[in-house]
C-alpha cells in the first residue's frame, strides 16, 4: 500500500523534526510510567482504570458471554451460515466510504487515528464494511451463492456512555451475500428473532421498506421541504441531520421531534411496484412462520449502505428490559459494488450482546436456557500420592477431551466438596491414599451422596457416560 513516508523523506528538514524530537518523546514517556511518582498518585490509579464506556468481563458471567456465543454457533450452524472475522482496525477510507459521510457513526463516534505509518485507520464501529470488504478481497463471488456468514466480536464508537452503551460493545451478526431475494431477508430476521427467543426473551421486529436509491432521492426532497417549514421547532440534533442526513430525522428519539414528523411523508409513498412487491414478499414469509412485527414508518437506520427492507428489535415491553433495541440490520444491495467489487446483493443484522445480556439478566426466575458450560464433575483428592496420581489421571481424561473442575492446591476433601457443590456439579471423583493404592477412584453422586468405587481404569468410560447425560 503507497504510504506518505516517501514523500516526508523528500523533505529533509521534516526528516529532522522527528529524528530530533522523538527520543525525547520516548524518554519522557518511560519517565511517567515506571518511575514511581509520589505526587502523582492520581494518575498512577488512573492508568489502571478501563477507558470511559469500556468493561471487563469476569468469570461469574461466564454463563451469559460463553453460553450467548455457543447458542450463535448453534443457531448459524443449523441455518448453513459460515464463521468468519474480520481483523478490528481497518483503514479509515473503508468505514467513511461504506457508512457514509453525513452519519452519526463517521461523523461524531468512529475512533479514527493515524498509525505509526503516518496511515488513516480506524476501530471498526460495525462489521458489514469489513464483510463487504472480505467478501470482495477474499474472492468470494467465486464461491457458490448466497455466501452465508456470522461474526461475533468487538465493535467500537466513541459515543457518550449510559445504561446499555458503551464505547467498546460486541456483536452478534449475520450476513448473506448474492441474493436480491425476500426470502433471504425473511430468514435473517427469522434467525434473529429465534435467536433471541431461545434465551427465553420475547422480542418485536419493527420493518420498514427504505426503497432504491433512486426512489428514496425522490422521497428525501419532498422530506427536506417539509422538514424546513419546521425547521425552527427542530431539535438542533435534526437541524444537523437536515442538511446532513434528514433521513435520520425521522427517527429522532426527542419527544417534540417524535410528534412534529407525525404528519412527515411517509416513504413507502414513493416506492415503485417492485420495491413494494418484494416488501410485501418479506412479511408473507414473516406471517408465514408467524414472526410477530410491526411496521414502522419512520424506521431508517442510520447508515447511507441500506436498500428496501431495514428492522430492528425491541424487547418487548413488559418487565424493566422492555422497549430495548436489541439490535437491527437491513439490505445493503449496491454496497458490494459500491466499494470495488462486483454488482452483488447484501442483506445482514447485527444484534448488540451487551443489550441482550443486560435483559436476559433481569428476567425474574429465568436462568440462562441455555445448556450448562464445560465440566459437569468435580476432582477431589486427599494426600500426596493421590495429588500425584490425580495430575496423571487428569491429564488422561483432558487428551480424552473430558474435562472436570478440580483444585489441586486444596489438601481438605471437605473444602474441595464445598467447591464442587459451588460449581453446581452432578457427581465428584475422589482419589484418597487407600484408592491410589486400591487403583481405584470413588464416584460420588452429589445429590444423593451415595458413593461408588470403581477401578481407575473405567473411569473415563464411567465419566463419558455421565457427561454424555449432562452435557450437550
Ligand atoms: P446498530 O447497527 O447501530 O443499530 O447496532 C445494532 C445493535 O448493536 C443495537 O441495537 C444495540 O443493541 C447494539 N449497540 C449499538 N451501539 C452500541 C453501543 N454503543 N453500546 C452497546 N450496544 C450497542
Amino acid at each position: 500500500m503507497p504510504s506518505k513516508k516517501p514523500v516526508k523523506k523528500n523533505k529533509p528538514t521534516a526528516v529532522k523534526k522527528i529524528v530530533k524530537k522523538e527520543p525525547e518523546k520516548n524518554v519522557s514517556k518511560k519517565k511517567e510510567t515506571i518511575t514511581p511518582v509520589k505526587t502523582a498518585a492520581v494518575r498512577n490509579v488512573k492508568a489502571l482504570e478501563t477507558l470511559r464506556g469500556m468493561k471487563d468481563i469476569l468469570p461469574k458471567e461466564e454463563k451469559y458471554w460463553l453460553g450467548l456465543r455457543r447458542n450463535a454457533e448453534k443457531m448459524c450452524a443449523a441455518y448453513g451460515y459460515g464463521y468468519f472475522d474480520t481483523p478490528i482496525l481497518e483503514n479509515a477510507g473503508l468505514f467513511i466510504r461504506s457508512i457514509g459521510k453525513g452519519t452519526d457513526v463517521i461523523e461524531k463516534e468512529m475512533y479514527v487515528f493515524e498509525d505509526r505509518d503516518g496511515d488513516k485507520v480506524a476501530l471498526r464501529p460495525e462489521l458489514t464494511a469489513s464483510a463487504v470488504r472480505a467478501y470482495i478481497n477474499n474472492g468470494m463471488h467465486t464461491y457458490s451463492q448466497p455466501v452465508k456468514l456470522w461474526y461475533f466480536g468487538p465493535m467500537f464508537r466513541h459515543d457518550r456512555p449510559q445504561a446499555g452503551r458503551f464505547r467498546q460493545f460486541n456483536q452478534f451478526g449475520c450476513e448473506v451475500f448474492g441474493a436480491h431475494d425476500p426470502v433471504v431477508d425473511a430468514e435473517l430476521i427469522v434467525l434473529a428473532h429465534n435467536f433471541i427467543a431461545d434465551l427465553g426473551i420475547k422480542s418485536t421486529v419493527h420493518i420498514n421498506s427504505i426503497g432504491t436509491l433512486s426512489e428514496r432521492k425522490n422521497y428525501i426532497s419532498e422530506l427536506v421541504s417539509f422538514l424546513k417549514s419546521r425547521r425552527s421547532i427542530l431539535c438542533e440534533d435534526c437541524k444537523r441531520r437536515l442538511l446532513k442526513n434528514p433521513l435520520r430525522c425521522l427517527d429522532c428519539k426527542e419527544e417534540s421531534c417524535k410528534k412534529n414528523l407525525e404528519e412527515a411523508p411517509q416513504i413507502v409513498d414513493w416506492l415503485e411496484e417492485s420495491s413494494k412487491n418484494f416488501f410485501m414478499k418479506v412479511l408473507e414469509y414473516l406471517d408465514e412462520l408467524s414472526i410477530p412485527y410491526v411496521l414502522n414508518p419512520r424506521l431508517v437506520r442510520g447508515l447511507d449502505y441500506y436498500c428496501d427492507t431495514v428492522f430492528e428489535f425491541f424487547a418487548e415491553e413488559e418487565g424493566e428490559g422492555g422497549g430495548v433495541a436489541l439490535g437491527g440490520g437491513g439490505r445493503y444491495d449496491g454496497l458490494v459494488e459500491q466499494m470495488g467489487g462486483q454488482p452483488t446483493a447484501g442483506c445482514g443484522f447485527a444484534l448488540g450482546v451487551e443489550r441482550i445480556i443486560a435483559v436476559w439478566k433481569k428476567m425474574e426466575n429465568k436462568e440462562p436456557e441455555v445448556a450448562a458450560v464445560g465440566p459437569a464433575i468435580y476432582f477431589a483428592q486427599l494426600g500426596e500420592q493421590a495429588r500425584k496420581k490425580a495430575l496423571y489421571l487428569l491429564e488422561d481424561l483432558r487428551k480424552a477431551g473430558i474435562f472436570v473442575f478440580h483444585n489441586l492446591s486444596k489438601g481438605s476433601l471437605k473444602v474441595q466438596l464445598e467447591s464442587a457443590n459451588s460449581k453446581k456439579v452432578t457427581h465428584t471423583v475422589i482419589l484418597g491414599q487407600k484408592e491410589v493404592q486400591d487403583g481405584t477412584v470413588i464416584i460420588r453422586d452429589m445429590e444423593s451422596g451415595i458413593q461408588e468405587i470403581i477401578d481407575q481404569k473405567k473411569l473415563r468410560a464411567k465419566l463419558e457416560k455421565i457427561l454424555g447425560k449432562n452435557q450437550v
